[in-house]
């Protein structure tokens, strides 16, 4: 079976599904997930992220967390844990990058945390050179150990399903997904959002409130670990802090915006990460939020420049064009460099984190 048959045959069976009902099975079902899928990253599949971009990313990405597990006093048993690690790439280039800091990788256990059985096969395989390092996979992050941890994501909580609600003339309703009565094909229609929602006032026909509750509770989750073991975790995405009330929501194939609702299962599903709401639910625990800063700012921060002219130096010159168009990538305010932001956050009472400043 194809995940478009299971879907209809689900929307047959229940009805309309919620956008976010949808967005889960598109991009997560075990088996016809669109992360189960062959390879959807790099320059053959539908899109390219940072670390498949440049290794400078992942490198100055394991810069931080050994900053500030510096920072912490370098104690000696923590978590090294990232959320939807894709091929491994990123923890890759973090390990090698962080090999010659003294103690950091004794101190290490790494928890890779991946939804995707297929993801984390790849994972499995590309990571086997650290060995004697430990490495453990968890399904979600409520397995994580009781220790301080250190955590990136890159990518990650676009990926989580949102709820989009949109204001009609009837009033605020809930997007969904339905199936058209003659061609069986997929369409929006719209429901009754559930009780309990309260989505704004005053607002005019059009607008799209999206919420993604999942992304609220793993970032409240990750801020309660923090609170209580200690540690820095840094959330980087495309997104923003002021909502514009307009739906996010995208598919891309090969690379291309398609229509969200043709070919599923063939192209990835994303929505913009609403910062603002992520900043607030980690405020409500008892750890330190900084940010948002563009990816840019933090790259920046953490010494790209100096780190690509080190590289240059180690490379034939033929080499260096494409080199320099990945970190051109990274940091253009017009490629991602302002488009994605990161957010951090940290235990009350560790130092201000490299690339942000006290708010
Ligand atoms: N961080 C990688 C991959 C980003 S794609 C990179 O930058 O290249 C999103 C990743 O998150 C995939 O590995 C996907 O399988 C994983 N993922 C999706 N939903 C998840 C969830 N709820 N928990 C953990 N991982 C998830």
């Amino acid at each position: 079976m194809t995940l478009e048959v299971f879907l209809k045959q689900r929307i047959a069976a229940e009805g309309t599904l919620s956008v976010a009902q949808f967005m889960q099975e598109a991009l997560s079902h075990p088996e016809y997930g669109y992360y189960q899928r062959q390879d959807p990253f790099g320059t053959q599949g539908d899109f390219i992220t940072a670390p498949e971009i440049s290794q400078v990313f992942g490198e100055l990405l394991g810069i931080w967390c050994a900053v500030a597990w510096e920072g912490m006093g370098a104690p000696s048993a923590v978590a090294l844990v990232e959320l939807g690690p894709g091929r491994g790439t990123l923890m890759n280039d973090l390990l090698r990058g962080t090999k010659h800091i003294p103690h950091f990788h004794d101190a290490l256990e790494v928890h890779l945390v991946e939804t995707s059985p297929h993801l984390t096969t790849l994972q499995q395989q590309s990571l086997q050179k650290f060995h004697p390092m430990r490495f453990y996979w968890h399904q979600d992050i409520t397995s994580l150990p009781q220790k301080p941890l250190f955590l990136v994501a890159n990518e990650l909580l676009d990926a989580l399903p949102i709820h989009q609600y949109v204001k009609t003339n009837e009033g605020w309703r809930e997007q969904g997904v339905g199936l058209h009565a003659e061609t069986g094909a997929f369409l929006f229609e719209k429901m009754l959002p559930p009780k309990g929602v309260v989505l704004p006032k005053d607002m005019l026909e059009g607008a799209v409130v999206e919420r993604c509750p999942a992304a609220v509770e793993l970032v409240a989750a990750v801020s309660r670990h923090i609170a209580s073991y200690g540690g820095a975790a840094l959330f980087i995405d495309y997104g923003y802090e002021e909502n514009g009330f307009k739906g996010t929501l995208q598919a891309v194939k090969s690379h291309r915006y398609h229509p969200v609702l043709e070919e599923v299962g063939n192209a990835d599903l994303t929505a913009h990460v609403d910062f603002s709401a992520l900043k607030q639910a980690a405020a409500k625990e008892k750890v330190a939020v900084y940010g948002t800063v563009p990816q840019s700012h933090l790259l920046e921060a953490l010494g790209i420049e100096m780190r690509t002219k080190m590289l240059l130096q180690q490379m034939p010159r033929e080499d260096w064009p494409l080199f320099l168009k990945g970190i051109e990538r990274l940091v253009h305010p017009q490629a991602m460099g302002e488009l994605f932001k990161v957010m951090a956050i940290t235990a009350k009472e560790m130092p201000v984190p490299v690339g942000f400043e006290k708010e």
